[in-house]
Parts: C-alpha cells; structure tokens; sequence
C-alpha cells in the first residue's frame, strides 16, 4: 500500500500508463525506489484503460508494443486487443512492485516550481499536497475526448457518447446507430457495431489511407518458444523495428516509398470493396501519412454490408430525432457514437504547470507546445516529459520511444544524485533543436494539407516527432550536462 506519511519524494510522476509505469520499472531496475506515481483513474493501463469500444485493439506489431525489459512473451496476436494490453500492464507492475508506488485516484491540480527549495510542490484535487525534487509528467497525448459542438446536439432525444468513454451497459442490438468520425478509432469499433445495430451510418469527413493489416494468431508452439527463447521474441521484435523504420520515407513528400504506400492502401481498397461509388468516397484527397496511416482488414468490408451506409454530407445539425445532413437528408438514431478524436494540442490540460518566476507552462506554450528532445522547457527546472511534445510517432512504435526517454531521465536522475542542484534546459539549445525540428518538417508529409490531430490552429506540427527513431534515440542515448544551466 502507498505509504501516505512519505509527503517528500525524490521523483513524481503523473500519470499510470504505459509511459508512467515503464518509468516507474525503469527506477525499481536501477533501485532507486523514492518515487511515486499519481494516477487520477481507478486503474492503472492509461489509454488502454479508457478505451474499452468493442474492437479496441493496437494497430502496432505486439513485438514492438511492448517493452524490450519486458517483452510481453505470451502474447496471443501480433495486433494485441485492449484487455491484453491491460493485462501485460497489469504483470509488468507486479513484476516490478509498482503498485506500491501508485497513488490510484489521485489528480494532480497544480505543479509549482519551489524557487527557494529547488523543489516542486504538488497539490492534489483532494487537497493534500506534495513535494518532489523531479516533477516526470507521462500525461499522454490522446486522454481528452472532444464532442464537436454541433447544433442541437442537446435536442437529441437518443444516445450519445463519446468512443473514449464508451458506456458499459450499452446495447446496441437492433438500434439505428451512427458514427460521426472515421479514422483509427471508428475503423476499429464500426466493425463490431455493424454486426449488431439494425442500420448503421457512418458519417466520413475525410477519408482515411488504410493498409491491410494481417493478423497472425500465434500457436501454442510459437508461444513456448518465445518463452523459452526470448532470443527468438528480440529477432522478430528487431526485424519489425527494422521495417517499420523503412517505413518512416513513407512520411515523406514524394519519395517512393511513399508512392509505394498509395499503392499498397489503394489495392487494399480495391481488393476490399468492389462497388464503384463507394469506393470513389473512400479515396482521400490528401497527401499519404498527412494523417495517421491505418490499419484494418475488416472496416472496409463492414462498410459494404446491407446493413451499413457511408455518409459523405457533413452534419449540419442535429434534431430530437437525429441527424440533418448538409444537404438536407434527414437521418433517425437510436445512438450517436463519436469518433472524433482528443484535444491533444494542451499536452497539460487542466493541470496547472507554474515554473520559475510564476510562468504558468500554458502561457510558455501560449503558440504551441515545444520541448527540448521533448522532454525539457526552459523556466521548468527538473521538469522532464514523457511523450511530450514533438515525440507522437506515425511509422513506429511509441513504446519505443517511451522506453529510449525512460533511460534519459534515470541519467539525469543518477547525474544528479550526489547534489541539491537542478537543471535547466539552456534557451538556445531549445531554440535551435526546434527550428532544426520544424526544418526537417517542412519534408514531411505530417506539414501538407488535411485536418491532423498533429497540428496546432495554426498549421504547425507540435505532436510528431519529424525524424526516425534511430536518430532519436542517438540524440538521446547520452545526457548532456552542457546542454543545462545549474540552478542551486
Ligand atoms: P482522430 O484521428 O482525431 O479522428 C477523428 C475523426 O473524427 C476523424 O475522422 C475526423 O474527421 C472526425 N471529426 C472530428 N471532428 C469532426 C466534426 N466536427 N465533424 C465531422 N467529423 C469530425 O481520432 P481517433 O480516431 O480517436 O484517433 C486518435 C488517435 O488515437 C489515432 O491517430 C491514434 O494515434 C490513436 N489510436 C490508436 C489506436 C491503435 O490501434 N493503436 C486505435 C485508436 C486510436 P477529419 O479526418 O476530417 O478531421
């Protein structure tokens, strides 16, 4: 159980999902153990928590999705569903003892820099208070749902919900359903809703770039083997990194590798959905890898059953009794899910962040977030991110590159070990690491035109890391002490 005496701790960090707890592992394999993990949820597993649409699956290899400490051996499938995604959390916080260091249920409301102490101050929403030397934000990027504001969504006399906070009593048997959205979250569950609701709608903005994604179950064989040679896990796990690390030219203007990617997703459409009309909806207007590039063998084939229709018209509104189309088609629910994604520009969200001489961090990030390696902002000493800013990846696995910042920090954490001082990010390496940052955006297909979640209101990337993770990972894999001033 959490020792709540212990109001002091070396290191804080927020947030019990895969960042928080891989974080958490990191330290118990180093035994440093002064630390403590807030999770506001009632369990830990972060996005995998929340999410729990019938469906819900990762679209990246099981090899990959998982730590290389920690290889998730058993997994079942190379795309691994929800639940085991929670229950590979779930061992690798008893394997480590973490849940000793979690404090469920917990929010954070304000992190104030302590100029005097060198210290941060945490107050909780329960109005006790905390202190830590290293403040480790792991807070996620895609943990905000967004409902649009359409016009007369209160009028709607049925259902309606977010996919983030899917209701666990809902049944959607023989219901009129329809998704506003169509991107990585609706491919997932439209699936699973078109077997059960009577007629569903999907309502399509843009269309998505999907590629086949090939499931393969592993047998009992394969499984035993992996087991009692992990050796055999790493191969696979390296060969998947090695591809997926070609894959990251797709995400550049005009390379053949990305003339490849059309190719692939437009035969993949092609093979999936013979009827003419439909698939002239499903061809996107906008650069491959503009936006997230999907994966799904069985969305476009749930988008030709009899029961399932694809809406192009935007909403315009809605009524007590459903949807009005923009070109006046009316449309009856019984449920309206919505597909349509996360604020994921406020990587603090309500969580007010105060660093030196009282900056509030939304005001630092008042054009957009930005971080040194992600990871650091001048004026928030011993403040180190993970999964910040400019570190989403399109073509490899996040875990990945959690894991690479998990091992940056403890350098920091052990640098720092025999002395009071505190670090803080120097203005200028800040400065150019960004501008070399947003340079190298300028070649990548995240920059061209479409709606993205990577995108700030005025156009600028500050979700995506814009390079590939081996670079990341040589620009990370040492700290360096000069890139900091010292503050004692
Ligand atoms: P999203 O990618 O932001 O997509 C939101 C969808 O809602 C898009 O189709 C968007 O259309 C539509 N939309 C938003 N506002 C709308 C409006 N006012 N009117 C009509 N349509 C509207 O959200 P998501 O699908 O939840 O996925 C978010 C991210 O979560 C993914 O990119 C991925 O990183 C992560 N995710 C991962 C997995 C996984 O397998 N690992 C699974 C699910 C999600 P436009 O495209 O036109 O903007």
């Amino acid at each position: 159980m959490l020792n709540t005496d212990l109001q002091s701790y070396e290191i804080v960090i927020l947030g019990a999902g895969f960042g928080g707890l891989g974080m958490g592992a990191q330290l118990k394999m180093r035994g440093i153990e002064n630390f403590i993990i807030l999770e506001r949820g009632d369990r830990i597993g972060g996005v995998w928590r929340e999410n729990n649409y019938p469906g819900a699956a990762c679209d990246t290899e099981s090899h990959l999705y998982c730590y290389s400490f920690y290889p998730h051996l058993r997994v079942s499938k190379m795309y691994a569903d929800r639940d085991e995604l929670l229950r590979y959390l779930d061992a690798m916080a008893s394997r480590y003892e973490l849940m000793d260091h979690i404090s469920l249920d917990t929010e954070l409301v304000r992190a104030q820099w302590n100029e005097e102490a060198n210290e941060w101050d945490f107050e909780l929403g329960d109005g006790r208070s905390l202190k830590g030397r290293f403040f480790v934000p792991a807070w996620g990027q895609l943990n905000r749902p967004v409902v649009p504001g359409f016009k007369g969504l209160d009028s709607f006399a049925g259902q309606y919900f977010h996919s983030a906070q899917w209701p666990a009593d809902i049944d959607l048997v023989g219901k009129k359903v329809a998704s506003i959205g169509a991107a990585a979250s609706a491919v997932q569950y439209v699936p699973e809703v078109a077997k059960v609701a009577s007629q569903l709608t999907v309502f399509q903005r843009s269309a998505n770039w999907i590629m086949p994604r090939n499931q393969i179950v592993f047998t009992q064989q394969e499984l035993d083997a992996f087991e009692r040679t992990p050796d055999l896990f790493m191969q696979s796990r390296n060969k998947l990194h090695a591809f997926r690390e070609d894959g990251y030219a797709r995400t550049r203007h005009g390379t053949d590798a990305q003339k490849e990617g059309i190719k692939m997703a437009m035969a993949h459409l092609a093979a999936q959905v013979p009827d003419e009309a439909l698939r002239a909806k499903l061809v996107p207007d906008y650069e491959f890898a503009c936006k997230r590039i999907l994966r799904s063998d069985d969305y476009y084939p749930a988008l030709t059953r009899e029961n399932v229709a694809l809406e192009t018209a935007a909403v315009a509104e809605f009524t007590p009794e459903g949807i009005v189309a923009e070109e006046g088609k009316r449309h009856a629910f019984d449920v309206v899910i919505f597909g349509t994604g996360f604020a994921s520009q406020a990587f603090q969200g309500d969580l007010q962040v105060v660093g030196r001489e009282k900056q509030p961090l939304h005001s630092r990030w008042a054009e957009g977030a930005e971080a040194y390696l992600g990871m650091s902002v001048p004026g928030f000493p011993n403040m180190l991110m993970i999964y910040g800013p400019n570190t989403n990846l399109n073509h490899n696995s996040i875990i990945s590159l959690l894991e690479i910042q998990q091992r940056y920090i403890i350098q920091v954490i052990e640098g720092l070990a025999h002395s009071r001082q505190a670090i803080d990010v120097k203005q200028d390496k800040f400065d150019s690491f960004n501008d070399r940052l947003q340079t190298n955006m300028l070649s990548s297909a995240f920059s061209s035109e479409c709606s993205s979640w990577y995108k700030n209101a005025a156009g600028k990337i500050i979700n995506n890391w814009s390079g590939t993770l081996d670079e990341y990972e040589v620009l990370t894999a040492k700290w360096q002490s000069d890139d900091y001033n010292y503050l004692s």
